[in-house]
């Protein structure tokens, strides 16, 4: 009998399945279904046999009431970077692995945040935007500052963090590092200086934040915070909007603490209506995709294919975000 593993929803613009992955799995007698589900009705119906599911939105569908009716689960996929999606502590009591994907675009995370440094560093939104309604503005060009000697910030010196550092080396920086959990050895890596956040906060001219959302980097910067910096700083975000008080970020722009901004992420997604920061041309504003790539895409389809062999062959899969799940897996 073959088994089954399906996605239950996927951005059918951007990430979409390329197309291969049924064949590829099919080689391993595994059948691979595709859905686009919305409610946990939904999501019952589509997975009651399958034995990996595999979720790409970040609204949180595989919740603990929706994985105690999946009996034949054994792991929960997120095809994406975090596992918010996922109810772990549930699926973790129900004896089910919890995995993700998380390094399908560090790269291209790293190419945005760079993108949106030099953006923001450069005004190059704002310019844009007059230039197309016919005013050759050039003054709206400053300020700014050479990148080359500047020292640059990051909060966070993971993978997507490290792959930032990496790409700033050719302005022969003083790179800075906050990141509580890495070691000063790691850091040499980089030429950079692991501190305190407070001493980045003070020293920075740029900062780039890659740490992840949790309990203790919620509102990480917050008024406190700015009031820190150093006036006319320029502050990017492609991790989670919500690890920057975006309100008190809107006054430090408005103080020019931070002379400009880039952001990916925000604290409500998508962006609503009445945000203050369409009425601050000093951020350049994405709508939460870093991670985008072609070949972010084929990594992940890769990953997830990976993954749900291990799984069906009885194998812990790799990025296993319940490791305690071992001693009862399904
Ligand atoms: P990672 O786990 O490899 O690195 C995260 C780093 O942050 C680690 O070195 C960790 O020690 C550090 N960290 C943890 N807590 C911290 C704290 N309190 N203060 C400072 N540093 C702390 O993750 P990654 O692959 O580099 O991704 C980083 C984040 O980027 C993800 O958590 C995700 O939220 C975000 N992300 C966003 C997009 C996007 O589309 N915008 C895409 C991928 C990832």
């Amino acid at each position: 009998m073959s088994s089954e593993v399906i996605l239950i929803d996927y951005d059918s613009a951007l990430l979409a399945p390329e197309g291969w992955e049924a064949e590829y799995l099919a080689e391993l007698r595994i059948v691979w279904r595709t859905f686009q589900c919305r409610s946990a009705e939904e999501v019952l119906a589509a997975a009651k046999d399958a034995e990996v599911v595999v979720i790409q939105t970040t609204v949180p569908l595989l919740t603990g009431a929706v994985l105690a009716q999946l009996p034949n689960c054994r792991c929960a996929v997120r095809a994406g970077a975090g596992y918010d999606s996922i109810d772990y502590v549930a699926a973790t009591e129900l004896g089910i692995m919890v995995s993700y994907t998380p390094t399908y675009c560090t790269g291209v995370v790293a190419d945005h945040a760079m993108a949106l440094l030099l953006a923001a560093n450069r005004h190059i939104a704002r310019l844009d935007a007059a230039v197309r309604q016919g005013r050759f503005a050039r003054a709206l060009a400053a300020p700014t500052r050479s990148l080359q000697g500047a020292t640059l910030g990051i909060i966070g010196l993971g993978r997507i963090g490290s792959a930032v550092a990496q790409r700033m080396q050719g302005w022969n920086p003083t790179l800075l590092v906050y990141d509580p959990y890495i070691t000063q050895e790691y850091a040499d890596g980089f030429h950079a200086r692991l501190v305190s956040l407070e001493e980045l906060l003070q020293s920075a001219d740029m900062i780039s934040v890659h740490c992840p959302l949790t309990p203790e980097t919620f509102h990480l910067l917050d008024w406190d915070q700015f009031k820190l910096m150093k006036p006319g700083m320029v502050l990017v975000n492609t991790a989670r909007g919500p690890i920057i008080h975006e309100q008190a970020l809107v006054q430090a722009i408005q103080d020019y603490i931070v002379r400009s901004a880039g952001l990916d992420v925000f604290e409500k997604e998508p962006l609503p209506a009445n945000s203050p920061l369409y009425q601050l041309d000093r951020i350049t504003l994405t709508p939460h995709i870093s991670a985008t790539s072609p070949e972010a895409r084929h990594n992940l389809y890769v990953l997830v294919c990976e993954l749900a062999r291990d799984v069906i062959n009885g194998k812990v899969p790799p990025f296993l975000v319940n490791p305690e799940v071992l001693t009862h897996r399904r």
